[in-house]
């Protein structure tokens, strides 16, 4: 009795399996759970799989492992969760353009810098990239607009004048109503980076802007407040005698 009791209990498992291998040719849910260097050691990535990592792969600053690592992390969230990633690209790239007034990156045009009315109008500070602006905002110190060059020049990379923004610039200071709510600028500040590329714009820049006749100034140079003077390089040190200034 025993016996047949195991037998009909072995039948019964091998049903159970057969059950289980039909299952297995249907489309389960994804549960990979294991660790990235485990899915490393298979030979090779489902099409869908190796086309997000190449794609991921061609990001700025992220190699072939990174992006494998960013896949994965795709595959193993949920998928609201990686939806709402691709629908925030989707977003940037359909909404994000640049602002008519003064090319800095926005969703409604004009920017909201250029369409608050609290902010100084006349006052215009000149940067390289958006995100340079973004810097300058986040220090919560400048209260005027700005103006984005989109660029530098740089001869050895043949960017010259003409690719940056600043026949905008010159129209706006020479005409108000091509302004920031038709306000007349005043004055223009220079806050190119301080190398050699930056310093090449500012003097391209503020040649264009004596023509149009207004103020320009640039940013102060030297010693950046918590430094130490025998850390500073050379240069820092010479524009911090150069642009020394008396104790208010
Ligand atoms: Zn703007």
């Amino acid at each position: 009795m025993r016996r047949r009791a195991d037998a009909i209990h072995g039948a019964e498992s091998r049903t159970t399996q057969r059950k289980r291998g039909s299952d297995e040719c249907a489309p389960r849910p994804l549960t990979y759970t294991g660790r990235v260097s485990d899915a490393r050691t298979s030979t090779s990535y489902p099409e869908s799989v190796q086309q997000l990592i190449t794609e991921l792969s061609r990001l700025p600053g992220v190699g072939r492992r990174t992006a494998e690592r960013m896949a994965f992390w795709v595959l193993k969230t949920e998928r609201k969760e990686a939806l709402r990633l691709a629908e925030a690209i989707t977003r940037v790239k359909e909404r994000v353009r640049h602002c008519s007034i003064c090319w800095n990156l926005t969703d409604d045009d004009p920017c909201c810098v250029c369409a608050d009315p609290k902010r100084d109008g006349s006052l215009v500070l000149v940067v390289e990239q958006p995100r340079d602006l973004v810097s300058m905002e986040q220090a919560a110190m400048f209260r005027g607009i700005y103006h984005v060059l989109m660029g530098r020049v740089d001869p050895l990379d043949g960017v010259g004048p003409e690719s940056l923004t600043l026949g905008d610039l010159v129209r706006r200071v020479r005409d108000p109503a091509k302004n920031a709510r038709g306000v007349k600028i005043s004055e223009v500040i220079l806050g190119m980076n301080p190398d050699l590329e930056g310093d090449t714009t500012g003097l391209v820049v503020a040649e264009k802007l004596r023509e149009a006749g207004v103020r320009v100034t640039r940013l102060a140079r030297g010693l950046p407040s918590g430094s130490h003077i025998e850390f500073a390089s050379r240069a820092v040190l010479a524009d911090a005698i150069t642009g020394r200034r008396d104790l208010d």
